[in-house]
């Protein structure tokens, strides 16, 4: 993306600083100005319609808003990747990623009709750190759930005896149940009564498990974590719910990940921002600092220019967080911000005050010389 393109809001004629409600209003009125229907042939209405489309699509999206407005198109170009945006980016995508990489983590039950009988599904919430989430990580956690018994091996049934099969449902689990109504007779299915809809009855229910055929335990579960996951985005690790009734599939783990406060990084869709102090002498002479990356230890060089102004903002291709789908990286945005010293020893202030004098002399200099 070029930063030719033209500010959003000037396409939308509306102040820095306007309103959700006044955003939508110019939106509304330009596009049904230049919409192409309204002006058969025109390219340039077409081409307005499609900058306003764009505008819109940004600034009604306080995300892309705020990424905007801190760094302009190059905040949001640069997360493109080079193959047309992130998909994923600035919303919470839920289980558009567990349908995408659930089998990736899981090891492939797919979609076979397993929703109906299979296990309950649990959720657990995995905080993780910036450089964890740039590099990706494998994290154990402790999973309180439900495990089949050991003892009766899920059967629910006492060592010795088993369980029978439901003479109300015939072990089916679903009852029919003949209703007459003024249009006939009509059959209602519903789960058996008898057996709760399990299809068997324990006489001798399992000491251990008291007949639930499961028992509560604490369970050590690895979670991959891919790089470049962001907070609020969730993981299904498949198969490490809880246990399903009679030998059903076991349900799901569903993993939130939170992404914890950075000390001095802050996170934009992939890319990352940091800010940094310089004093007047580096602002005015230039200077390379040193700055933190989401790589552990190491720092990255930043070249100050002589004469940089405070806010300047200086990107580091590359420093950002990845791609979730595995191409492309962010990049770190350094903004610098030239600090004025609060208390000045007497040796700074002399030197402060001959500059103050030199420039008061060359300042009235070039007035005379103006004239
Ligand atoms: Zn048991
Ligand atoms: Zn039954």
């Amino acid at each position: 993306m070029s930063s030719s393109k033209k500010d959003p809001y000037e396409v939308l004629g509306i102040q820095r600083n306007a309103t959700d409600v006044e955003i939508k209003k110019a939106y509304r009125k330009l596009a049904r100005k230049n919409h192409p229907d309204a002006n058969p042939g025109d390219e340039k209405a077409e081409t307005r319609f499609k900058e306003v489309a764009e505008a819109y699509s940004i600034l009604s999206d306080p995300d892309q808003r705020a990424v905007y407005d801190r760094l302009g198109w190059g905040g949001l170009g640069a997360t493109a990747g080079g193959t047309g945006g992130d998909p994923f980016a600035g919303f919470g995508f839920g289980d558009i990623f567990s349908s995408i990489f659930g089998d990736f983590f899981g090891g492939g039950t797919s979609s076979r009709s397993r929703r109906q009988s299979s296990g309950r599904s649990i959720r657990i919430v995995i905080p993780i750190t910036f450089e964890e989430a740039a590099s990706g990580i494998e994290k154990k956690v402790d999973v309180k759930k439900n495990v089949v018994c050991d003892v009766c091996k899920g059967s629910r049934a006492a060592g010795g005896t088993s369980p029978k099969r439901c003479s109300v449902c015939n072990g089916s689990g679903v009852e029919r149940i003949q209703q007459r109504t003024r249009f006939g007779y009509m059959i209602n299915e519903t789960s058996c009564r008898n057996c709760k809809g399990l299809g068997e009855i324990v006489d001798h229910p399992c000491p251990e498990c008291k007949g639930r055929g499961m028992v509560g335990k604490s369970k050590k579960i690895t979670v991959k974590i891919p790089a470049g996951i962001n907070n609020g985005q969730r993981l299904r690790v498949s198969g490490e719910g809880e246990p399903g009734p009679r030998g059903a599939p076991q349900g799901d783990l569903y993993v939130d990940i939170q992404l914890k406060k950075h000390k001095y990084f802050h996170r934009e869709r992939n890319e990352v921002i940091y800010e940094q102090k310089i004093n007047f002498a580096q602002a005015a002479l230039g200077d390379t600092i040193l700055v933190p990356t989401l790589v552990k230890g190491e720092k990255a060089k930043v070249k100050i220019p002589s004469g940089t102004q405070s806010d300047t903002i200086f990107r580091l291709r590359g420093k950002g967080f990845p791609n979730l789908q595995g191409f492309g990286k962010g990049n770190m945005h350094v903004i610098v911000r030239v600090e004025t010293p609060k208390k000045l020893s007497a040796k700074e202030k002399e030197l402060f005050s001959e500059l103050l004098v030199f420039w008061d002399k060359k300042n009235k200099e070039s007035k005379k010389g103006s004239k």
